[in-house]
């Protein structure tokens, strides 16, 4: 299995790609994850993606790009891998085509969460004035966050829509174990 899981900031993916890749032991590829693992080191990519993320805006194209690069290469990707965060613009789409095709491998299904927008902000919201401990999560870049979505990365389950593998998962009002169960039912 090769997965891209799309979805706003609050759809809810990154508690579903965890369960996926564990389930299906395939590597789970964040690289919202991977950026604030390179700022808690200090990396020189870490450095010059903070500002970006701080403010909720996307990181430069290559810097994510040469992540990705390499983490595919990475002996775990052997049996699969779920990448989540990544695409988050066409031309990193178009630019993880390229790859793909130069590595010899295709993507199996792309999982698109769908869930309104009423309920996103409701819930980034919530999630920022928990303090998820995160620098980003604070109104002004949580409404940010939602904004550079809805241009940006949008226009990436169009890019995919038209090319087959495409699965809308409907994520809205369900709770974490309801939308666990569609998603497993979608993969069969
Ligand atoms: P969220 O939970 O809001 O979906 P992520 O953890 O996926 O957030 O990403 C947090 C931040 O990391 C983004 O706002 C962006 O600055 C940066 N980022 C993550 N993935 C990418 C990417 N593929 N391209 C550019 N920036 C990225």
């Amino acid at each position: 299995m090769r997965i891209v899981i799309l979805g706003a900031p609050g759809a809810g993916k990154g508690t579903q790609a965890k369960f996926i890749a564990e389930k299906f032991n395939i590597a789970h590829i964040s690289t919202g994850d991977m950026l604030r693992s390179a700022i808690a080191k200090g990396t020189e990519l870490g450095k010059e993606a903070k500002g970006y993320m701080d403010r909720g805006e996307l990181v430069p194209d290559t810097l994510v790009l040469g992540l990705i690069r390499e983490r595919l290469q990475e002996a775990d990707c052997k049996n699969g891998f779920l990448l989540d965060g990544f695409p988050r613009n066409v031309s990193q789409a178009k630019a993880l085509n390229a790859l793909l095709e130069e590595l010899k491998l295709s993507l199996t299904h792309i999982l698109d969460f769908d869930v309104p927008e009423s309920v996103l902000l409701e819930r980034i919201l919530n999630r920022a004035k928990e303090g998820s401990g995160r620098s980003d999560d604070n109104e002004e870049v949580v409404k940010n966050r939602l904004k550079v979505y809805n241009e940006q990365t949008l226009p990436v389950s169009n890019y995919y829509k038209e090319k087959g593998n495409f699965i809308t998962v409907p994520a809205g009002t369900k709770s974490v174990e309801e939308v666990r169960e569609i998603v497993l039912d979608l993969l069969k």
